[in-house]
């Protein structure tokens, strides 16, 4: 049995991925997003230890919620920095016939990752730029990283959803969401591009750890502002 680092644990989540789910979000994060929701989650040493079988425990006590969609989602931090716990945690989810869903910015790829995609039945990409240079500056991870996981992805046929973050100044131009789009047409195995918003919610959670948001002044798009672009790329979901 393996012993992991979590940041928190959700029991009842209903925004990453399909139907109700449990949500572990797990300790650790090599990034540095400007747009990173979670600081609390960069620490690899900070969270708290959990083996797979307590977080079975806490997942199975969820199960009658999680209807013919739900299932469990592994999010973070980045949960391909702890892998093989993961990939334990996975299998005995997949035995019990519950539906696993991993969110990742795809920054890591070793033998771990490899044998947790064999028991991941989604996953969810966090797909951030669309170019290089705003890639590495505003993640500080190279996008070909993305594109190589990407392709993994594509050569397993494993169901992908790409998530982007919208930002004001940052991403938030047609050409950009113009190349995400065309991601699908690439990579056959993205089912659903799907577009964030950029919220501030999390600056007093910056304020309180005394680190500086990037984007403490980025505005939030309005709601016309992302009506008006769904109307322009339908292609768009969620
Ligand atoms: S990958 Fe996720 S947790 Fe890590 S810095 Fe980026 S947004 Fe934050």
């Amino acid at each position: 049995m393996l012993t992991g680092r979590i940041h928190s644990f959700q029991s009842l989540g209903t925004v990453d991925g399909p139907g109700v789910r449990a949500v572990v979000f797990m300790q650790g994060c090599p990034l540095r997003c400007a747009c990173c929701h979670n600081p609390d989650t960069w620490d690899v040493h900070g969270g708290k230890q959990v083996t797979t079988d307590e977080l079975l425990h806490r997942i199975r006590r969820c199960r009658p919620y999680f209807g013919k969609e739900g299932g469990v989602t592994v999010s973070g931090g980045e949960p391909l920095m702890q892998a093989a716990f993961v990939a334990e945690l996975f299998r005995a989810l997949k035995t019990d016939g519950i539906h696993t869903a991993l969110d990742t910015a795809g920054c890591v790829w070793n033998a771990d990752v490899q044998t947790l995609l064999d028991v991941t039945d989604l996953v969810l990409l966090d797909y951030k730029y669309t170019n290089d240079e705003d890639y590495l500056r505003y993640t500080g991870m190279k996008r070909q990283a993305a594109d190589r996981f990407l392709s993994e992805l594509q050569a397993r046929g494993k169901v992908t959803w790409l998530r982007h973050v919208y930002i004001p100044g940052l991403n938030d131009n047609d050409a950009s969401i113009r190349r995400l789009c065309e991601l699908r047409k690439t990579y056959s195995c993205v089912q659903r591009i799907e577009l964030l918003p950029f919220r501030r919610l999390c600056l007093e959670k910056y304020q309180s750890m005394g680190i500086n948001f990037p984007l403490a002044n980025t505005p939030e798009p309005t709601p016309e502002h992302i009506a008006a672009l769904r109307a322009r790329f339908p292609e768009l979901d969620g």
